[in-house]
């Protein structure tokens, strides 16, 4: 086994422990939780890592954010029951976030959720949402009859969002978004979850944002995506369009280091480095995205690892 793929296999073992710890058997938990499902940044699918996604589970509720490729899968490897599935929320409508949105809701239910959803993202989530059943439907109707499902379209409710502040509350979360820059993808939002016992901010995809710094103030937990600059020219050599691709990553993500500041200047606790780009460069080690973001950061980071429990 090369040295690359053994290591990133000792690693999701180990978070694979980590994260069923986080769900003893579906026992009730009181305490909130964030599982980073998928860590890798961009649509191509990887060996380590999985596309962009990760769920909050607060009182064995879960709270999906993003949808990256595999995310239902994902699920199933933290040890997520995909019947406790309640709210989606869509960050931005790029590919590596949103790829597999309906396939979750699509294959929760095949594995008998029965109970409703509510989506929450950018337009045009409805019409996606409304699309992706029109093209299952042959599946779907197949199934209610032959295997005696309850209606799948029934049970979504889609809430388009168009500007920052908050978006629900209910018994176990208050959420609320801000708009962040990730243009030419607009609008692209941050979440903020305010549980009883902690508060979790997952960045979406943006450069350094004003608005992302104001609605992390004091949290416990910023998952900020990041990229790793001098690494950009040997990622984008792989792909024939790479000078619009290269541009396209330096204006609108945010390195290592900015991520600090941003940590830093919101006065987080801790900050998370995911959304990694690029997330599969054996020259670019853990300890070198750890102390681009220490440099300017002072609590604790962690780099992102799919299935972390934390
Ligand atoms: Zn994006």
């Amino acid at each position: 086994m090369p040295v690359l793929s053994r290591r990133a296999f000792f690693a999701s073992t180990l978070a694979v422990t980590a994260a069923c710890r986080a769900w003893p058997g579906g026992a009730q938990s009181r305490t909130t939780r964030l599982i980073l499902l998928g860590t890798g940044g961009g649509p191509r699918p990887r060996k380590a890592s999985s596309a962009p996604a990760q769920v909050i589970v607060s009182n064995n509720v879960a709270y999906v954010v993003d949808c990256g490729d595999g995310v239902a899968r994902q699920l199933v490897f933290a040890g997520i029951p995909l019947t406790t599935l309640r709210h989606v929320f869509i960050t931005h409508q790029h590919s590596d976030h949103n790829a597999d949105y309906g396939n979750l809701i699509w294959l929760a239910w095949a594995a008998g959720l029965s109970t409703r959803v509510d989506a929450w993202g950018p337009p045009p989530l409805e019409k996606m949402t409304k699309l992706f059943f029109e093209m299952n439907s042959y599946d779907i109707d197949t199934r209610i009859s032959n295997e005696g499902r309850v209606p799948l379209v029934p049970l979504v409710h889609v809430h388009e969002i168009r500007d920052g502040g908050t978006v629900m509350s209910d018994d176990n979360v208050k959420v609320t978004a801000a708009l962040v820059d990730h243009p030419p993808v607009v609008p692209a939002f941050a979440y903020r979850f305010d549980a009883h016992d902690r508060s979790i901010v997952i960045s979406g995809d943006t450069s350094p944002s004003d608005n992302l710094v104001k609605l992390a103030r004091g949290a416990d937990v910023l998952v900020h995506s990041v990229m790793y600059p001098p690494a950009i020219d040997r990622l984008v050599a792989r792909v024939p369009n790479a000078a619009a691709l290269k541009a396209s990553i330096l204006a609108h993500q945010t390195s290592a280091e900015d991520a600090g500041r941003v940590a830093q200047a919101a006065g987080v606790k801790m900050l998370v480095l995911s959304h990694l780009v690029p997330a599969d460069d054996p020259e670019v080690t853990e300890r070198m995205w750890i102390d681009a973001a220490q440099s300017h950061f002072r609590g604790t980071v962690i780099l992102g690892k799919d299935l972390l429990s934390i």
